[in-house]
């Protein structure tokens, strides 16, 4: 006790607001956090009050672990919080280092807003304010006080135990924690569309695994490095650890050149996919399958296309980018982190064999006969059997 101490404070919304549950999706946000900042050293995470506390290794800088936690699904916002005695001498010791250092980022005007939930502390809220204020501006060159617009806001809260202050908060993605709402199975090609129907669905609190279809060596090595190092990026949403699986369908690819009419190879193709995808979803609990289609946005994703594609499964099918044009998209995958291992120039099994002219409304019937020649159930379950697992693992 009485040590000047560097900790987290994490801020959750939406979580706080489902009543009976309410324990359940804490317990869940508070097991992520752990996993994520599991690279930093062991960290002790508390709950207290509608907030989470956690407190770091030696060592370890606040604003690193504030920086891993800005990808926890359920976090609204982190801040670096210092803690102090209840004494008026470390208080303000504490506001004047977190205002000098704001003042070295550049930070003019500031202002102080203190909260007294401990009524024995000599000084009222208001007090405070002025006091350390005063003190501040006394200090440090160059700042002035705004109560309206300030730069820099350092909150002060006065509790039973300590003194907590702070003075810059970094937002988090919010949503629900990643497996609060059960499994789910996304189908991550190398574009720039479905690694973000991935982060959406996860943000929901879906624990989304991946499938790939791999074409080696019909496309490159490259070409599945680019689906694993975006498996990475989700990685860092996921607690650090991404479950991909590559399923071999080179054999399935060339089955379907060999027998199919030319228009209709995309729509054979991603109904092979589908029911590949649905084995696999079934065996790991996975409760829905995830794209990235996006209605309208390519011959394969009219409504007619969608519905041919779709009746293969019965397992329900999220499409979270179905009401987003391309710019919106694009937008999301730069903000998450993705978007430019999307765009490296690395072919991928889809943009290899698109034919000519695409059908944009595959007929049931022709899709149907076609497959006819095909001993469908027999390749599913082959592609299943050998199917791989990789642990991929976020940077950090
Ligand atoms: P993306 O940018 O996600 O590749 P896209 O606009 O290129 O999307 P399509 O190529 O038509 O769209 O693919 C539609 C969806 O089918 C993809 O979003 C993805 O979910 C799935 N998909 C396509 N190719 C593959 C693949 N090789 N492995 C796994 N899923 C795939
Ligand atoms: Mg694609």
């Amino acid at each position: 006790m009485g040590e000047r101490y560097e900790m987290l404070l994490v801020r959750y919304g939406e979580i706080g607001l489902k009543g009976q549950n309410r324990h359940y999706f804490e317990a869940a946000l508070v097991r992520n956090i752990k996993r994520t900042l599991k690279p930093l050293g062991r960290c002790r995470v508390e709950r207290s009050h509608g907030r989470i506390f956690v407190h770091l290794p030696e060592g370890v800088r606040a604003a690193d672990g504030a920086r891993l936690l800005g990808r926890v699904f359920g976090v609204v916002s982190v801040s670096p919080v210092l803690r102090v005695p209840l004494e008026l001498e470390a208080v303000k010791e504490a506001g004047l280092e977190l205002l000098r250092e704001a003042a070295r980022g550049g930070a003019v005007t500031f202002k102080v807003s203190a909260r007294r939930s401990n009524k024995s502390f000599p000084l009222t809220s208001m007090e405070l304010n002025r006091e350390l204020g005063a003190h501040i501006l006394r200090k440090v060159q160059g700042l002035s006080v705004d109560v309206h617009e300030p730069e820099v806001e350092l909150t002060v809260e006065v509790r039973s135990d300590y003194v907590y202050l702070s003075a810059a908060a970094f937002p988090g993605p919010g949503g629900l924690p990643v497996g609060t709402s059960g499994k789910g199975l996304l189908l991550l090609s190398g574009g720039i569309d479905s690694p973000v129907a991935g982060w959406m669905t996860m943000k929901r609190g879906v624990d989304v695994a991946a499938i790939h279809f791999d074409s080696y060596p019909l496309t490159s090595e490259r070409a599945r490095q680019k689906v694993v190092d975006l498996a990475r990026v989700l990685a860092g949403y996921r607690g650090g650890v991404y479950p991909l699986f590559i399923s071999y369908f080179t054999s399935i690819q060339k089955a379907l050149q060999r027998s199919c009419p030319e228009e209709l190879r995309i729509t054979l193709m991603r109904r092979m996919m589908f029911r590949i995808a649905e084995g696999l979803a079934e065996r790991r609990g996975a409760l829905v399958l995830v794209t990235g289609e996006s209605v309208g946005q390519v011959a394969s994703q009219t409504l007619e296309s969608i519905r041919v594609i779709n009746e293969v499964v019965n397992l329900p099918v999220l499409r979270p980018l179905a009401g987003m044009d391309k710019e919106e998209i694009t937008r999301k995958a730069q903000e998450i982190g993705t978007y430019d291992i999307s765009i490296r120039p690395y072919e991928d099994c889809c943009t290899l064999f698109v034919p000519r002219r695409p059908a944009t409304r595959p007929h049931r019937d022709k899709v149907l006969a076609a497959e006819a020649e095909l001993p469908i159930e027999e390749l599913v379950e082959e592609a299943l059997e050998k199917t791989e697992l990789m642990i991929v693992r976020a940077e950090i």
